[in-house]
Order: structure tokens, then sequence, then C-alpha cells
């Protein structure tokens, strides 16, 4: 059987020295350095997901895993984005015709364009049945119109996966950033993944030539949503996993401190408790993660409701680790001194998107019923 855990040694290196130094001032800057995004394309962070004769980095995806969660350790926001381009590059390499991908693979995999997921709108995201943005059919392509609120990298983003109803069904476009009509709103003041770089995307009237769909017109819920959401779940799961084994390190570390106190922190058994919960639960959610991607890299079936449950796991653990991680370092983890408070809005974050924990709480039952 195969190591469940690959080497991080080098993932984890990088973003020692280049990401979780500089999180704090991207988290109050909003934004990530055109050196960094530059940096992601030379690592092949970018193109992590797809294979080498595109460009790509052909990683596994228990491998991809393991990045996203190092990443996740030190910047929850350069997660994000990582996140959001894989599952733009995993749908033009799994859906996309050949034209598609020779047109848009490379690009990805270099980080030259970089991709955007479409789908919430201002109307509410859970249920994307409920769709309001139309794709109207005409002789030469589409015309789109719409409004999706919350786009993750939409400030950035050169490729716009967008979801939206045709006359046959919900379907999946590819969408140029300079399509006529579209416009990029940059949406700032969010409580986690500050430096996410979201934005508001308005279509009025965008014309689509027929080569925008993506996939089977009208399937796209059981297909490109299904398939990118998977993906998407199974990214940020495991960057919950770099959030828990960052709240574990920093508070390891505070613990450990006795300043002017009769004895550290860490002696005391409540303390003790928090850390305990922290340890059991970055491991737990670490092999839910391996789990989940070790089944996607076999191509079963049972790893989307394994992806659930490790994301379900991941998230709740990361904002109860964090909250802990603040808690313990007392009035100094409420400041920016100390990473925590970034950790613990960031685990907050988790639990709202790729499925919010309330959705999951509603799905995971349906493997009791099976
Ligand atoms: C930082 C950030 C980045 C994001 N990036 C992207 C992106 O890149 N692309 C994109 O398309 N979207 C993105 N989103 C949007 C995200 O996917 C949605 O916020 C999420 O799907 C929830 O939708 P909503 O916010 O409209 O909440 P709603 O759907 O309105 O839900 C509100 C609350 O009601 C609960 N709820 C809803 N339905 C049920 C139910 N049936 N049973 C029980 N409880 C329920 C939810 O759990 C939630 O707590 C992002 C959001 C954030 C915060």
């Amino acid at each position: 059987m195969p190591d469940p855990f690959p080497d991080t040694t080098a993932f984890r290196a990088v973003v020692d020295a280049e990401i979780a130094p500089h999180a704090d001032r991207f988290d109050r800057d909003e934004r990530l350095p055109d050196d960094l995004l530059a940096r992601l394309g030379e690592l092949g962070w970018w193109g992590a997901i797809l294979p080498t004769d595109v460009g790509g980095a052909g990683l596994d995806l228990v491998t991809l895993g393991a990045l996203h969660e190092e990443v996740g350790r030190g910047c929850s926001s350069v997660r994000s984005l990582l996140t959001v381009h894989s599952m733009v590059a995993h749908a033009v390499a799994r859906w996309g015709s050949a034209d598609q991908r020779e047109r848009w693979l490379p690009r990805l995999a270099s980080g030259q364009a970089l991709g955007a997921f479409c789908l919430t709108e201002p109307e509410g995201g859970s249920d994307a049945a409920q769709l309001a943005t139309t794709a109207t059919r005409h002789s030469a392509g589409h015309t789109l119109d719409g409004h999706k609120r919350w786009i993750t990298g939409g400030q950035l983003a050169t490729l716009l996966l967008v979801f939206a109803r045709t006359e046959r069904g919900l379907t999946a476009f590819l969408v140029e950033r300079d399509t006529p009509g579209l416009s990029i709103r940059p949406r700032t003041g969010m409580l986690g993944t500050r430096a996410s770089m979201l934005a508001e995307i308005d279509f009025d009237h965008c014309p689509l030539g027929a080569d925008a769909v993506l996939g089977p017109e009208g399937f796209a819920l059981a297909t490109v949503l299904t398939g990118v959401l998977d993906i998407g779940r199974y990214s940020v799961a495991c960057g919950c996993v770099g959030i828990l084994q960052a709240c574990m390190e920093a508070s390891a570390a505070h613990a450990a401190l006795k300043g002017n106190r009769p004895v550290p922190l860490g002696d005391h058994q409540l303390v003790r408790r928090m850390l305990t919960r922290m340890v059991t639960d970055v491991r737990a959610a670490r092999l839910l993660c391996r789990e989940a991607g070790r089944l996607k890299d076999d191509d079963d079936p049972h790893t989307i409701m394994a992806t659930w449950i490790a994301k379900y796991f991941a998230a709740t653990a990361a904002s109860r680790a964090a909250a802990d991680a603040v808690q313990l370092h007392g009035a100094a983890g409420c400041s920016t001194d100390h990473p925590v408070q970034r950790y613990y809005r960031d685990a907050k974050v988790m639990e709202i998107i790729e499925g919010s924990t309330q959705i999951q709480e509603v799905q995971i039952a349906e493997e009791a019923y099976r």
C-alpha cells in the first residue's frame, strides 16, 4: 500500500520562506503581490493538477492535496486562488474540446491565464439549481446575462468558468475577461481570505461564440459542476488541514512560554486539552483528505462522499482549533501580533465555501441511509 503521507519537504520549505512570513501583510493589503503570482508559475503550482504534456506538474491528487495543505498552512488566500484556478484547469482538461484544451491548458498550466469559478449569485449560493444567469442561444452562439458574486480571484482572472441557464438546462461556459459587456468590480472588506482578490462580475448582453460551451449543454449539474466542486471541496479540505497544523504549531509554541508565570501555560490541564484536540484533529483530517485523494487517483466514485466527509470534518475542526488558538493566546491572539486571528477568520470562511457546514450536514446523512 502506498505511503498515505507524501513527502512535503519541498512544498513546506517554499511556504516557510516565501509565503507564511508575508501572509499577514497580504491580509492587510487585501491583495497578493504580482511577484508572488509569477513565482507560483515558476514553481509549477498553477498547473499542479494538469498533465505534463500540456506543461502541468502532473501531480496525483494525494500529492496535490499535500501541496494545498502546505499552502493553506501558510496563507489561505494563496490556497484559495490555487483552488479556483485548479478547478477551472481541471474542467478544461476533463470536459474541454480539442480546441479548448489546446487554447487554454498551456496558459493555465503556466499561470499566464488565471481562472475563476463563477457560480454564486446575489440571490444565494447554496442551491445551484436556482441560478438566474441566462445564456440565450442564437445562430452564432449565446448571449450571457446575469450577475455573479463573491468570485475568488475575480480581480485577476483572464478565464471565467461561468454557470448559466440555457433552454436546455444548466450549462458551463468559458468566458474571456475582455468579452464585451463583462464588468468586474473588486470586492474588499471580507472577514477572511482577505487577499484572495474577490470580485463581483456582471454580464450584460455578453456575446459568446459557439466554442464557449464547456461540456454537454444542459447537463452541467451532473458533469462539470459536480466535478469541479469536488476538486474545489477537496482542495479546501486540505487547506483546512493546513490551518489546523498552523494553529497547533502556533499554540504549542505559545504554550511553551513561561514569561512571568509560575509555570508555562502548557502545564495547565485545560490548555493541554486544547492541544490534544488539535493534535488529534489534524491527524484525523489529514487521513480523511488522503483517503479522498487516493479514491480520486483510483477513479473511484466513492471519492465524492469521502470528500464531503473530509471537508466537513476538516473545516469544522479548523474553526474549533482556530478559536482555541486565539483563546490560548489571550489578548495577543486578538491582535495582529499573532497570525492566529487570521487563522480564526479564514477558518470561518471555510465553513461557508464549497458546501457550507449545514449543507454538508444534510448531505452526509445520505451515507447512513445508504
Ligand atoms: C471568501 C469567499 C470566497 C468565495 N468564492 C467563490 C467563488 O470563487 N465562486 C463562487 O461561485 N462562489 C464563491 N463564494 C460564494 C460561496 O460559494 C457561497 O457563499 C456559498 O455557496 C453559500 O452561499 P450563500 O453565501 O449565498 O449563502 P446561502 O446559500 O444564502 O446560505 C446562507 C446560510 O443558510 C444555510 N443554508 C442554506 N441552505 C440550507 C439548507 N438547505 N439547510 C440548512 N441550511 C441552509 C447555509 O449553510 C448558510 O449558513 C465565496 C464566498 C466567500 C465567503
